[in-house]
């Protein structure tokens, strides 16, 4: 069987064990996190969410990107058009790991800047290498943002060798 026979035969026994009936598209805990794609660090998993209970923005790094800044504010209108607002009482959490595989792209400029939409000056900023740095600056611009303002921002380093979280800027 391939891969996708063999998720498709999985989710199968999802629907009889494990799937909630009636979850609204908000999520329970008004809570959106932003963290990497590395499937060591799936947010739900690492800090025990049940379905529907926080969102998920996942990138390489688990960054927050001039992209990622403009998918929060999207979702901020979404959740305006459905009756609630991305707004005070939420919070977003930025949660990046240790060994995450960016930092192997540390000296590879010309895959960083259109990622991050800068030049390699500002890349240093971006501390690709520290995940601390890294956390403190994307919790730093969520903060920044006026278009999200209200909403409370932490930091989170996950680490892959333990599964222990570390809070890095706390909200
Ligand atoms: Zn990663």
């Amino acid at each position: 069987m391939g891969v996708v026979e063999t998720l498709a035969s999985r989710n199968a026994d999802f629907v009889k064990t494990q799937f909630t009936d009636g979850l609204r598209m908000m999520p329970k805990l008004k809570t959106i996190v932003i963290g990497c794609v590395d499937p060591r660090v799936d947010p739900a998993s690492v800090l025990g969410a049940e379905q529907g209970e926080i969102a998920a923005i996942r990138n390489v790094g688990g960054r927050i990107t001039p992209r990622t800044l403009e998918e929060l504010v999207m979702l901020r209108k979404v959740t305006q058009a459905a009756g609630a607002d991305l707004g005070p009482g939420w919070e977003l959490i930025v949660l990046q790991h240790t060994q995450c595989g960016i930092t192997l792209l540390k000296d590879q400029p010309e895959l960083l800047t259109p990622y991050f939409e800068t030049d390699e000056a500002g890349l240093e900023a971006q501390a690709v290498a520290d995940p601390r740095a890294a956390i403190a600056h994307d919790v730093a611009a969520l903060r920044a943002e006026s278009r999200l303002e209200g909403v409370r921002v932490s930091g989170l380093l996950y680490d892959v060798a333990t599964g222990e979280i570390e809070t890095v800027v706390a909200p």
